[in-house]
Formats: structure tokens, C-alpha cells, sequence
């Protein structure tokens, strides 16, 4: 096999991306539990991504009440709960796998690969991962919040790769693109995919910094296998 190892990015690759739709319904929920102006809520967790996504906060406790102190507003302890409770329960139905992402993760593992991660999240990842079917079929997860570094820096990838006890040229990497994932994973000699699902509507797709990527592409979690499947065979991509 010309590679040991499949990494994969996880949102709008293993799971759909967060709908913006929802996601600003999400935070519309919570500016209205803590009494705070939504518009300002809403402006400052976008703004606060880049602390969220490399352990700033200890949690999105720490989180919420940090802008809400921006904000000039003291919560009260039931109402913080309570709006923290409503961004996870929104986190945990945006971990769903998508159609074909267990069956895949669970033929390449037959086939003899090992599978890794790599994600630009918050913390409510890792406090939500162990409880998701994902848990059991990936080696070695790498979250940015928990790492305190986010993609494309190159250490992130080379703690996947060390992890995995494998070296980058022997890592497929698929992502769909977004903190210019793809041009990272190259970078330390990963070979990077890009996914793109045709059913995604990118107008309502969350996606940070999308790359425009001209290298291999699939539109399925699936199509991976086929991909390596003529990689074995013709010795390239
Ligand atoms: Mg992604």
C-alpha cells in the first residue's frame, strides 16, 4: 500500500458543515436566555473563533462569559447553564456522521489503514467525542483546542502523524478545504484530498477561509476507497 494512513478533517468532511441558518438561530437562543443584545453576541462569537478553536477558554462557559462581560452584562449561574446547554446540544447534533462516513472508516480499517484526525474546533468536540460512533474507528484525533495550534500550521499535522507513528508522505489527507487545510497538508508531504458533497448548499454552509484547491477530488466520504483502491494500482493519484 502506498499509504499507511487516512486523515481526515471533520466538518463538512465526516459530518456536514454547521448550517448558518441554524447556527445564527443557535446564538439568537442564547442572546435571549443571557439578555444580551443579540447582534453584539453574535459579532463577538464570531470574533472569538480563532481563542475557541485553540483553547483560549477552558470551556464554552468561560467563553460565553467573556463576551458577556464584553458586553457589560453579568448572567446569572442558570442562565449561563442554560445557554451553554443550548450550544452543546447544537455541537452534538452537528457531530452526525454523514450517510457513508462509518461504513468507509470501518472498510479502510479492514483493508489494513489507519485513520486520524484532524479538527479546527471548541471545546465541546472533545467533551462530546467519546459518546460518538466516531470514537471507536479513529486512532488518533488532533483538536485544535486541545493542541492549542490550528491547521494549516504544520505542527498540527506532524502530531497527527506522530501519533499514528507514521510519516506525512505515507498520510492521505481529505478535507473540504476550509483554514486552507489542504495546502498545509501538502506542505509536511501529506497528499491532500479535497471532498466536496454535492448536496452541500455553500450559501448556508459554515466554512472558514474555503481554499480553491485544483488537486484530487471526491464527493463522497466512500469514493476515498476507490481512490486508494487506483493508487495501489496505478502507483499515483
Ligand atoms: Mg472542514
Amino acid at each position: 500500500m502506498k499509504y499507511q494512513a487516512i486523515v481526515f478533517d471533520l466538518f463538512g468532511t465526516l459530518v456536514d458543515n454547521f448550517s448558518l441558518r441554524e447556527h445564527e438561530a443557535v446564538l439568537r437562543q442564547m442572546a435571549a436566555v443571557l439578555s444580551v443584545p443579540p447582534e453584539g453576541f453574535a459579532r463577538m462569537w464570531g470574533e472569538t473563533f480563532n481563542k475557541r478553536a485553540t483553547g483560549a477558554f477552558r470551556n464554552t462557559k468561560d467563553n460565553t462569559e467573556y463576551i458577556c462581560q464584553r458586553l457589560e452584562v453579568r448572567p446569572k449561574d442558570e442562565c449561563l447553564k442554560l445557554a451553554v446547554k443550548i450550544r452543546v446540544d447544537f455541537t452534538r447534533r452537528s457531530l452526525k456522521p454523514r450517510d457513508d462516513a462509518l461504513e468507509t472508516l470501518t472498510q479502510l480499517i479492514q483493508e489494513g489503514y489507519i485513520i486520524g484526525l484532524i479538527s479546527d474546533c471548541s471545546s465541546e468536540v472533545p467533551l462530546l467525542w467519546p459518546d460518538t460512533p466516531f470514537a471507536p474507528l479513529i486512532h488518533a484525533v488532533v483538536f485544535s483546542c486541545t493542541v492549542r495550534l490550528m491547521k494549516p500550521d504544520a505542527r498540527i499535522y506532524r502530531l497527527a502523524c506522530e501519533q499514528l507513528g507514521v510519516k506525512p508522505q505515507e498520510c492521505l489527507y481529505v478535507g473540504d478545504g476550509s483554514s486552507h487545510e489542504l495546502t498545509g497538508a501538502s506542505r509536511v508531504g501529506m497528499h491532500a484530498v479535497l471532498i466536496r458533497v454535492p448536496y452541500e448548499d455553500t450559501s448556508d454552509a459554515h466554512r472558514i477561509n474555503a481554499e480553491e484547491w485544483n488537486g484530487p477530488t471526491v464527493s463522497a466520504v466512500r469514493e476515498v476507497v476507490g481512490l486508494l483502491d487506483g493508487i495501489n494500482h496505478n502507483g499515483s493519484i
